[in-house]
């Protein structure tokens, strides 16, 4: 049986809890390591969402101390203060967060990470304790609610229009699976002497509430990327891991006269009037074997016909937006390749 030491206030309630996370016995659910806790949420074949796993995150410590059944009657907004990421962040600077942010919650109780599911700048959502294990976010109401909490500080940070939409998403989606139909979503300040989830975040609880909630982007695997065919910084960072150079996500010192016509080239793209090039692009050209005299560090027509020639894709010497060539490129350092 677990062994759990619940913190209780005068009135019985559960405040914080302190315990192994050790499973029950007679629990139907088969748990395939101990570090994996408790079960993952079912995840339908029709889902609209796309929630990274705790697996994929890499979670070490215990999910949450004990199993809830039956649905939540309320939803907290919180945020983590903790590091303030990008938009473009990597998954792997993502993962690591959420490590960081495991690490907190299990120095304080011992259970694992704190909230349910962790949202990112990107959109990108990750599971925390799963929905149905207690979690250490909402003193006192641990047991009958769950938490969407958003990455950063939003009392000092503003919130992406990403990171609303994909609460959105949850927040309707739960409606179905985790949550009742009436359940109100609140900020932690509601129930709370705390700031969370920050002035700016608090301020945009009535969109999440009402917004229709797009199907935030598919994380994938660690490691992994969204299959858009933009070429932003994800894919250039996934890129120089693949060619052993450094790894900044950065393609530095390009031409700036290629910018407008490869509008699928996005962020972390150095647009230079006197390009020289950069270390990873000249790396890229031997791979897709370019000639050595051919090797100038330079993105252009030259290259990205080569780079097409390589992928198997139309040759046409530009990068359209939703490219297909890089479509094709980030399958393949999905499966870790180039
Ligand atoms: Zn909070």
């Amino acid at each position: 049986m677990a062994e759990v030491y619940e913190i209780k206030d005068d009135a019985g309630i559960v405040l914080e809890v302190l315990g192994a996370d050790v499973e029950l016995a007679g629990e139907p659910q088969a748990v395939p390591e101990p570090t994996a806790g408790g079960p993952e949420p079912v995840v339908t074949p029709q889902a609209a969402l796309s929630i990274a796993s705790r697996a994929s995150w890499g979670a070490r410590y215990p999910d949450g101390d004990l199993t809830l059944t039956g649905l939540a009657v309320e939803v907290f907004v919180h945020h983590s203060v903790t590091a303030q990421l990008s938009a473009d962040a990597s998954i792997a600077a993502e993962a690591e967060q959420m490590r960081a942010l495991e690490s907190v919650g299990q120095s304080r109780f011992g259970t694992g990470i704190s909230y349910n599911v962790v949202i990112f700048p990107s959109g990108r959502a990750y599971q925390g304790v799963s929905w149905n294990r207690r979690g250490t976010h909402t003193g006192g109401r641990n047991s009958t609610s769950r938490s969407i909490c958003f990455a950063g500080n939003y009392e000092t940070n503003q919130p992406t229009a990403a990171q609303i939409s994909t609460a959105a998403a949850i927040y309707r989606e739960g409606k179905q699976r985790w949550w009742t139909q009436a359940a109100p979503l609140y900020g932690h300040r509601d129930v709370s002497q705390t700031a969370c989830p920050g002035r700016n975040l608090y301020a945009r609880i009535d969109d999440i509430r009402a917004g229709s909630g797009s199907t935030p982007p598919s994380p994938g695997e660690p490691g992994g990327l969204v299959v858009d065919g933009f070429w932003g910084s994800s894919t250039t960072r996934r890129v120089q891991q693949e060619l052993g150079t450094p790894v900044d996500g950065v393609v530095s010192s390009q031409s700036v006269a290629w910018r407008n016509s490869n509008p699928g080239l996005t962020t972390g793209w150095e647009w230079v009037t006197n390009a020289q090039g950069s270390r990873m692009i000249a790396a890229l050209q031997r791979k897709i074997g370019m000639d050595s005299g051919d090797r100038d560090g330079k993105i252009g027509p030259q290259t990205i016909r080569a780079l097409q020639r390589y992928l198997g894709t139309p040759v046409d010497g530009v990068i359209s937006r939703e490219s297909r060539a890089v479509m094709a490129l980030q399958r393949r350092l999905n499966d870790g390749r180039i």
